[in-house]
């Protein structure tokens, strides 16, 4: 009797720890915003890819602010060490409406009187406002923000995708540090440069890539994705660097063999 009545303990308590177990696995475990816009979006493909094409897939589209007015009121010469990233928080101005705003002065700010940065995306396309070497109104008024970085804007009106945009975006960041020698490190949100007399001072933008105003997991699932993007135009550089090496040996050994050729035959008088 003694052994049943603890058999019957030990099969109950297992089938407790069953069910207890089952509750457990049967709880979703949640996503992260990243997580789930890297499942909609695919891997980054890890081929190499021609940065020339890579280029022509962001569908750039130049419409620099006139030179000497508005925002390039001053010519101010930058070169670039970081990037930084915007969204625009406008529902109603796509990346055409951003390119008029520049072009008539219409956004009135920063340092030099008028607010200007270097590219606006939208799903489709990149404007280009400023060429990368002249300094821009976006960031921290005179503070290294403006002084030194690429500033791009993401779109955020309505019918807009997002998706599309922010991969856009991350293509753009990824080709400019390419172009730019500009390290992942480097990549900023907005919130990164703090202005000064402005309460909070670090500013939430990009909003819809950080975390109660701060970057946490979804930034760093953004620059991850940027960096995925560059590593496939670094490894096309280096597949043509070692396309060159292995030329230049073959070069280098049919070279050999022609002169060994050469001395057979000087010594043997037929040359
Ligand atoms: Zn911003």
């Amino acid at each position: 009797m003694k052994q049943i009545v603890l058999l019957l303990s030990l099969v109950l308590s297992g089938v407790g720890l069953l069910v207890l177990a089952s509750c457990k696995s049967s709880q979703p475990t949640r996503s992260s915003k990243g997580q789930i816009w890297e499942r909609e979006l695919g891997a980054v493909a890890l081929s190499p890819l021609n940065p020339n094409d890579a280029q022509k897939e962001l569908n750039l589209k130049v419409d620099l602010i006139p030179e000497g007015q508005y925002g390039r009121r001053l010519f101010r010469e930058m070169a670039p060490q970081y990037i930084t990233i915007h969204s625009t928080q406008n529902p109603t101005g796509d990346a055409y409406a951003h390119a008029k705003a520049l072009n008539r002065g219409a956004l009135r700010g920063g340092v030099c009187g008028y607010l200007c940065w270097h590219f606006t995306v939208q799903g489709d396309t990149v404007i280009q406002h400023l060429p990368t070497n002249e300094r821009g109104e976006h960031a921290d008024f005179d503070g290294p923000g403006n002084r030194y970085s690429i500033g791009i804007e993401m779109c955020e009106h309505q019918g807009n995708s997002q998706l599309a945009t922010m991969e856009r975006t991350a293509k753009l960041a990824a080709n400019l540090m390419y172009h730019h020698k500009i390290p992942i490190e480097n990549v900023r949100a907005h919130y990164h440069w703090p202005r000064e007399g402005y309460t909070p001072a670090n500013k939430d933008c990009p909003h819809f890539l950080l975390e109660n105003g701060k970057p946490g997991t979804t930034w760093r699932w953004f620059v991850g994705r940027i960096q995925r993007h560059y590593q496939r135009l670094a490894a096309f550089d280096e597949a043509a660097k070692e396309q060159r090496r292995l030329e230049e040996e073959s070069r280098r050994r049919k070279q050999m063999v022609q002169r060994l050729w050469h001395a057979v035959t000087e010594l043997v008088g037929l040359g």
